[in-house]
Parts: C-alpha cells; structure tokens; sequence
C-alpha cells in the first residue's frame, strides 16, 4: 500500500525563533493525535532551518524535506545546496521542480530531471511537483502539459529508482490562490499521471507511487480531496505555517 504523505512547504517564511515556535506546536499538536500508520507527515523550511527541524525527525512519521536542491554534484556553485551535504544532514526529502522555481528561477523539465538525479544518488527521495498554468487550463491542455512534466522529468528512471519518488499535482492557478481544484478536477489529473505511469512501469509499480495534491489545501477542503482513490495526500503551502491547520490537513484522511 502506498503511503499517505502531508508535505509542508514553509517557502521563505519565518524567522529562527518563529520556525522553533511553529515547530514546538506542529510537535505537540502531532503527539497528542493517533495518525494511521501508514501516514507521513514532512516539514521542508528554509535551508537554515534545517537542522532544527532534524531535532524532531523520527523514523516513523515524521520526516524532513529541503525544498531545492543543485543539479550539480560539487564545486564552484556560489549559493547553491548539493544533494550530498542534504544526505549528510540525514534529510530525508526535497521538493523539485515547484512552479514557483520554474516561474522565477528558469527550472526546466531537464533541470528537474538532473535535480532527481542528483537527489536518487545521495539517497533522499524527490518531491516531484507537476502542474499547468490558468492559461493552459484554459486552453484544455493541462493533460498535455502534465505528460510533458512528468516524462521529461521522470521517464529516464528505471522502475527502483522511480519508487523512491513522490509527485506532487499542483495547478498553478490554485497555488497561494484560494482557488482549489474541485475533487474531481484534481482526481482526474491524478488517474490521468497513475494511467502514464502504469503505461510505462505496469500497474504494479503505478499504485506504489504516492501522489499528492497542492493548491490551496486546507482543513475544510482537505477531507474530500483526500477521498479520492488516486489522492495520496498533499503538498501544503500557506496553511503550512498555522500548525493548527496543517494538523487539521493531517488528520483529514
Ligand atoms: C505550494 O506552493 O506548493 C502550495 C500548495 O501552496 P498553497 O497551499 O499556499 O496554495
């Protein structure tokens, strides 16, 4: 059975003492609810808070995720964070290819790929996220688009490494918006990933793959989108950083 994972994404939120806060609560709020064994729940703040958030990992339940990665192994890379020295703080996760990194930082579907690469090697496993723009929603291309993502950017694996991986489904339009996919927009994009997935690995290694849905999610919505058969959980922004909300997000399977 595949994992239900909760994967927050801090983004470039909060301070030192503000990430220790919303940690202590995120910690205390967890221990005092019973989670399905085969829930995940991921914090991924900032680089510089890395290692506090490691303070609290466990091998169980919860886990640590960076949230980008260098697609290069070492060296002159002003600025940059190789896969290696995530692997040396026992990280355990790292979100790639988040559309805010495509918009603003020029991330390609091959940089995703040699991001994903770098991360298999050093043994964390990626965060894949996937996802069309307002535009190409629009347009009725939003399949295309995602096939595009996830081929380019995961179709060089063979079937070991693709297992390690987690893809998230995030439309564009319902990042940071308020707007979220209906259940059935979100779990048609779902079925339509697993379907290319089992069309290249078999059906078999397609319904190992967690994939999560990111947009929006909060406690009021979460419930129903995590009802769906291919929605494995989800990949959380802004209500990431209230811990009574990822907790209510957590606690809605
Ligand atoms: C995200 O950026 O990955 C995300 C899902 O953000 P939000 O939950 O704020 O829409």
């Amino acid at each position: 059975m595949r994992k239900h994972i909760v994967a927050g994404n801090w983004k470039m939120n909060n301070t030192f003492n503000e990430a220790d806060d919303l940690l202590n609560s995120i910690m205390e709020q967890l221990e005092e609810k019973e989670l399905p064994r085969d829930t995940q729940v991921i914090v991924c703040p900032p680089f510089p808070f890395l290692e506090m958030t490691s303070d609290y990992a466990n091998d169980s339940y919860f886990m640590v995720g960076a949230q980008n990665v260098s697609d290069q192994e070492k060296g002159a890379y002003t600025g940059e964070v190789s896969a290696a020295m995530l692997e040396s703080m026992e990280i355990d996760y790292c979100i790639v290819g988040h559309s805010e990194r495509r918009a603003y930082y020029g991330e390609t579907n091959k940089t995703v790929a040699a991001k994903v690469d770098q991360l298999l090697k050093h043994g964390l496993k990626p965060i894949v996220c996937v996802g069309e723009v307002l535009e190409e929603r629009e347009a009725n291309r939003q399949f295309e688009v995602v096939k595009q993502q996830v081929e380019e950017g995961l179709f060089h694996l063979d079937a070991e490494h693709l297992q390690q991986v987690v893809i998230a489904y995030e439309p564009v339009w319902a990042i940071g918006t308020g707007k979220t996919a209906t259940p059935e927009q979100a779990q048609e994009i779902h079925h339509y990933i697993r379907t290319l997935l089992a069309q290249k690995y078999g059906d078999a290694v397609a319904n190992e793959i967690s994939i999560l849905y990111g947009g929006s999610c909060k406690p009021s919505n979460a419930k129903e989108l995590f009802a769906c058969p291919d929605i494995d959980g989800g990949l959380i922004g802004g209500a990431s950083l209230k811990a009574e909300d990822f907790i209510g997000i957590v606690t809605a399977f």
